[in-house]
């Protein structure tokens, strides 16, 4: 029996049963994913519009499950920080990046992902010396990219975190910019390297009426407090120029690439013209 929402206790229907099942089992398969190397990293680049070189890639998570094929980050992250097996998989995340980094040509850089339950963990700055120690990567090569989730109880903690990376020379980006509630108020309290404009503002771009205002107060934004402005989400050639118009330093998306395995990234870079 559970509580429902008016506070009085009914027993599962059929239905929440087997989805109850189905969760644990995902929760039983992702114990042993790590231990099994079923996870597994794709790279996507950032493309620097003023130079049209390659600044660095995004990785992004894959879990390569037996019967289920490749499942997406979306469905099994959240389960993920819920019982706090984010921790372990982060720290994979973040040694396996900074070693596929270290093949890449120097500078180009690697972003991972910290949710909030990992960045909370005490272990997250020991983590990234370890990783960048181990690996050999600068720490200038490595960045960090957060979203509100992460600041949304902020507290001493949380700057001290932010602000020992700083001095590690690690850098922060602030992800999916513009989606939260109190983006502005972060931006004052902590200096990110980097704003990253989350894809729902570039898809309407071309598709509302003054879509592009809000792009262009990013970028305004990011360049008054020297932060880098990256779009995400660009499909369209269209859009790359329309975002290079309103004053975006830097772009991601399928029009650039898609996210590929490393194996497959040297044929990306080829792509492009070297920094
Ligand atoms: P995100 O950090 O906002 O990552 C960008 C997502 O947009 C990625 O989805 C990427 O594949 C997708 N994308 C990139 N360019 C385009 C485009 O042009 N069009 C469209 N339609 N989509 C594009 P993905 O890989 O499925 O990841 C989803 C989310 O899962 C990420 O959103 C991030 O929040 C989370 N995630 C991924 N990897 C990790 C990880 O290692 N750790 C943690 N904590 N979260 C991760
Ligand atoms: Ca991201
Ligand atoms: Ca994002
Ligand atoms: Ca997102």
């Amino acid at each position: 029996a559970k509580l429902d929402g008016r506070g009085t206790y009914r027993f599962f229907e059929p239905e929440m049963d087997a989805r109850m099942q189905a969760r644990r089992k995902l929760e039983l398969d992702m114990r042993q994913a790590l231990a099994r190397r079923e996870f597994q990293l794709h790279y996507q680049p950032q493309l620097q519009l003023a130079s049209g070189t390659l600044i660095g890639c995004e990785a992004l998570i894959r879990w390569r499950h037996p019967d289920r094929g490749l499942v997406s980050p979306l469905d099994f992250i959240p389960l993920a920080e819920e019982i706090g097996l984010i921790v372990p998989i982060g720290e994979w995340v973040v040694r396996q990046a900074c070693r596929d980094a270290m093949t890449w040509p120097d500078p180009m850089s690697v972003a991972v992902n910290v949710s909030p339950a990992q960045f909370k963990s005490d272990r997250l700055v020991e983590t990234i010396i370890s990783a960048l120690a181990g690996s050999g990567l600068p720490a200038r090569r490595l960045e960090v990219e957060i979203t509100e989730g992460v600041l949304l109880q902020e507290n001493d903690r949380t700057l001290q975190t932010l602000h020992r990376l700083r001095e590690l020379g690690v850098r922060v980006s602030m992800d999916d910019f513009g989606t939260g509630y109190s983006s502005l108020s972060y931006l004052r309290s902590f200096p990110f390297d980097k704003i990253k404009i989350d894809r729902s503002f570039v898809k309407d771009l071309t598709s509302k009426p003054d879509g592009e205002a809000i792009i262009r107060a990013i970028a305004g934004l990011g360049k008054s407090l020297g932060m880098t402005t990256v779009a995400e989400g660009v499909e369209t050639s269209e859009q790359m120029q329309r975002i290079r118009l309103e004053g975006c330093t830097d772009v991601q998306g399928y029009l650039i690439s898609k996210p590929v395995p490393a194996e497959d990234l040297r044929q990306v870079f080829a792509a492009f013209p070297q920094a």
